[in-house]
């Protein structure tokens, strides 16, 4: 008997149909649609599909991840081999990184979408759910954690990134951990995996901001969150973590009110931690109390310090982010 495949539709570009007041696309296809439309599904699993929502993918906020990561421990209990989340490609990077956070399980999460609306030649959607299915139905799949496959590649959820705005080749991580050929899953590396992050029962959303400054920027950025209420701030900053000297003075004021995070704006790499001796350089800020996103982007470690504060654990934050390294390593 083939395995379970449970298919948990979102909205986003994949289930998108023609839009007549806008004369662009708008999400409407339910799960059911886009399991309809790939009869090669069956080859692969018994699927079941329905709908969370039918929204464009930033519309999807963190409750509803939550009651996602419910529906998913209600599969994995009930003997499903795979969950497979469709949604619009925007935040994928995020809300695969937060299920990714939730999930403790083995079974497979798998979260997939379109580059190319159906309306389009070449549309992606298809493939890219296949892919996914496979992925989710595929035993060597198990114990990776969530796993965002497009393109017919595998990306860890903690460190993949939508790079481009529409081409189908959007997403990238440094080192992917498979691909998809045949109808075969081909794995070439398992990331580490931590325990999972409880999920927040009735605590509310904290505020935390990002902040990328520029050239010239102005620091009062920082008084303005700490004004607004913010419970912690993440800081998006230059090279390896290097912020002008000007802004240490509202940097010190926030570190002694919230946690302060700092990630690296280029996307890549981890934090430095031990090179630049200048002025707010990096072993400044780590010397001052702020803590380094070790190789999470700021998008994610944001997502990290929310589940954080909302668990009342923030302190933990830097055993957790180094995920690029084996427990203890950091
Ligand atoms: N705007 C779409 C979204 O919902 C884009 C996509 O799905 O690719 O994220």
């Amino acid at each position: 008997m083939k395995p379970r495949v449970e298919i948990i539709a979102l909205g986003g570009t994949i289930a998108c149909r023609p839009d007549s007041g806008s004369g662009g696309v708008a999400p409407g296809l339910s799960g059911a649609d886009l399991a309809a439309a790939v009869p090669a599904l069956a080859d692969v699993a018994r699927i079941a599909a329905r709908n969370l929502a039918n929204v464009p993918s930033t519309e999807i906020g963190l409750p509803l991840l939550f009651d996602l990561v419910r529906a998913i421990r209600a599969h994995e209990a009930d003997g499903v081999a795979g969950v497979v989340v469709t949604q619009g490609t925007d935040t994928i990077e995020e809300t695969a990184f937060v299920l990714d956070l939730l999930h403790g399980g083995d079974m497979p999460v798998v979260v997939t979408g379109a580059m190319r609306n159906p309306t389009l030649p070449g549309a992606d959607g298809p493939a890219n759910l296949l892919a996914a299915v496979t992925c989710a139905a595929y035993p060597a799949c198990r114990g990776l954690g969530a796993v965002v496959t497009l393109d017919d590649r595998i990306h860890a959820a903690r460190w993949v990134q939508k790079c481009d705005t529409s081409s189908t080749g959007a997403f990238h991580s440094p080192a992917p951990l498979g691909w998809l050929a045949e109808g075969k899953a081909a794995l070439y590396a398992r990331p580490a995996r931590r325990a999972p992050l409880p999920l927040p029962e009735g605590a509310g959303l904290p505020f935390v901001p990002i902040l990328k400054p520029g050239l010239s920027d102005d620091p009062r950025l920082v008084h303005a969150a700490l004004d607004a209420g913010a419970g912690g701030i993440v800081l998006d900053l230059a090279g390896g973590g290097h912020v002008h000297s000007g802004w240490l003075g509202a940097l010190g004021a926030a570190v002694s009110r919230v946690p302060v995070v700092f990630a690296s704006r280029t996307r890549g790499g981890r934090v430095l931690s031990r090179t630049y001796g200048q002025s707010g350089g990096e072993i400044d800020l780590l010397r001052r109390g702020l803590g380094g996103a070790g190789d999470l982007d700021a998008l994610k470690a944001r997502l990290l310090l929310m589940l954080l504060l909302m668990a009342g654990t923030p302190d933990r934050y830097c055993q957790l982010t180094d995920l690029s390294l084996p427990p203890g390593a950091a």
